[in-house]
């Protein structure tokens, strides 16, 4: 199969020539192939979705989301077949698919409250007889650009919101990953949505690029690697375009000694912090990478408790009920990651679980979670993203060198701290530079209505993805002063 465009209400062709290959990472099976999209395929559908511009906007808030309460309806009817695809060309767990399609959907339940979130502002009297309103207005053709490693989630953290707004839309996901959003355009099909209104097309560099320089593209939503998320803002921002990049990451956790100070409390953060690094087999923009402790005391537990954890784990294929980790997306991943781990090694880390053994004789692109420690904070590993199952322990004396760890990172994303301490919190989350913090929390992912984000080489842009925030990205605030006169009279004032 040649993975289709959705442009203008229908499915049709690429105009590609090139395509790329769509494996199963847990069986190398190839599952379709992905068109390399041209010039041609962003013109077409940024035209569709200027065209479908004219009548969205016209349509009240209040029908627009009839559309996305039916999708909403479709989408938890469809939740199972929608993981079982996310499983099967990413490779996390169906579990976990099961956990990313639910947060899809409360995007889409968040976006249904359009009607009350577009509410402007309005006073009567600024000046003598003069009234005001502002109001929020869709601006036109917005576009997402998707990574591979949430393929129905996080195009959700933008689109809903986008078109909810009265804009249209034009999204390219991952070219790994493109099967979920071929299956989300199916059941959006299904609500009568307009044509033109959402439009899909598949590709890689040239697609991107050519949405970022179109005249008619208002805005762009980016997430993917800071490389590529600096090039899109650079290249959209210089194309007049709004645009919001989110980037990578390299995320610590800082345990103080007291979140151990019991078997109950050991226990759950032990489990909360390693579940942090090898959930989604630690492709998760917000997965914590390096546990850094407070003292002896809590890094002694960690390296028992991180290698305890480690050999439990059942690594295989995500569609299996037994299965705790899938694989990581493709050979090349699985390659940087080991490449990451044996210079690690030769910067002094010390291994106490190799997870790149007793693999290799499986089919997929499987790695069993790794622990190092003996982490300092100038190692290429403490510094660059894994995007993989490695645990990585460090220890500092204080939380003040905790917290000079954490902001001396670039990829500002997320932060978190175990503690019993409120005070140790409230500083903690006062200093760190990364804008999504936990506390107790091992992913803290921000809800649908608060927005999501990070900060420094994490993040370009000023507004964050959904949440209020994607309010104010997708629309513009027009302000209107009214002065009206009584007939002759003068009760409003002289003029
Ligand atoms: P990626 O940067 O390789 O790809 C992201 C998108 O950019 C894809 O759609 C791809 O087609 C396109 N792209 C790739 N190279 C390009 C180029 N040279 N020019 C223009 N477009 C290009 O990222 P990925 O490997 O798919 O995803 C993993 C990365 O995404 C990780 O770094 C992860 O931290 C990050 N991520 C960040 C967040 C966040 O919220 N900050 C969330 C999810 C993923």
């Amino acid at each position: 199969m040649i993975v289709p465009n959705w442009i203008g209400g229908t499915w049709k062709p690429s105009s590609a020539t090139e395509k790329v290959h769509v494996l199963n990472p847990a069986t190398e099976e190839i599952l379709a192939h992905t068109p390399l999209g041209t010039q041609a395929d962003v013109e077409e559908a940024v035209a569709a979705a200027q065209a479908a511009f004219v009548t969205w906007r016209r349509t009240p808030a209040v029908e627009r989301v009839q559309y996305l309460f039916r999708f909403k309806t479709l989408l938890e009817a469809n939740q199972e077949a929608l993981s079982r695809i996310i499983t099967q060309e990413h490779g996390k767990t169906l579990v976990e698919s099961r956990g990313s399609v639910r947060r899809a959907i409360q995007m889409v339940e968040t976006a249904c409250g359009i009607p009350s979130l577009l509410q402007g502002e309005s006073s009567e009297d600024i000046a003598s007889g003069i009234d005001s309103i502002s109001i929020r207005r869709p601006m036109g053709v917005f576009a997402g650009i998707a990574p591979f490693n949430f393929p129905a989630m996080v195009p959700f953290w933008f689109w809903p919101f986008a078109i909810a707004c009265g804009n249209t839309y034009v999204l390219k996901a991952s070219e790994r990953v493109p099967l979920t959003s071929v299956k989300v355009f199916e059941l959006l099909a299904q609500t009568g949505l307009p044509p033109g209104v959402m439009n899909l097309i598949q590709g890689g560099k040239a697609v991107v690029d050519g949405l970022c320089q179109h005249p008619q593209v208002k805005g762009i939503s980016f997430v993917g690697s800071t490389p590529v998320a600096k090039h899109v803002y650079t290249l959209g921002c210089a194309h007049g375009k709004r645009v919001q990049a989110l980037g990578g990451a390299k995320n610590v956790m800082v345990v103080l000694p007291d979140s151990l100070q019991s078997e109950t409390w050991k226990k759950r953060t032990l489990h909360t912090a390693v579940e942090s690094v090898i959930g989604c087999a630690g492709e998760r923009c917000l997965a914590g990478s390096v546990i850094l402790s407070v003292g002896d005391k809590a890094y002694e537990a960690f390296q028992a408790g991180a290698v305890a954890a480690a050999e439990k784990i059942r690594v295989g294929d995500g569609l299996e009920t037994n299965t705790d980790m899938g694989p990581v997306i493709s050979q090349a991943a699985k390659e940087s990651i080991c490449g990451l781990i044996s210079r690690a090694l030769g910067e002094g880390a010390t291994l106490l679980f190799d997870g790149r053994e007793g693999v290799d004789d499986m089919p997929g692109y499987f790695l069993r979670p790794t622990v190092l420690a003996n982490i300092q904070p100038h190692m290429e590993i403490a510094q660059k993203e894994v995007f993989g199952p490695v645990i990585l322990l460090g220890k500092v004396d204080s939380l003040d060198a905790a917290i000079a760890w954490i902001n001396a990172i670039p990829y500002a994303n997320t932060s978190t701290l175990f503690t019993t301490s409120g005070a140790a919190a409230r500083k903690f989350a006062y200093e760190v530079d990364p804008s999504m913090i936990g506390i107790n929390i091992g992913v803290p992912a921000p809800m649908a209505f608060f927005s999501f984000g990070g900060s420094k080489e994490s993040f370009f842009g000023d507004l964050k993805v959904h949440g209020k925030q994607s309010i104010q990205f997708f629309t513009d605030t027009y302000t209107t002063l009214y002065r009206w006169y009584d007939s002759d009279a003068s009760i409003w004032g002289s003029c």
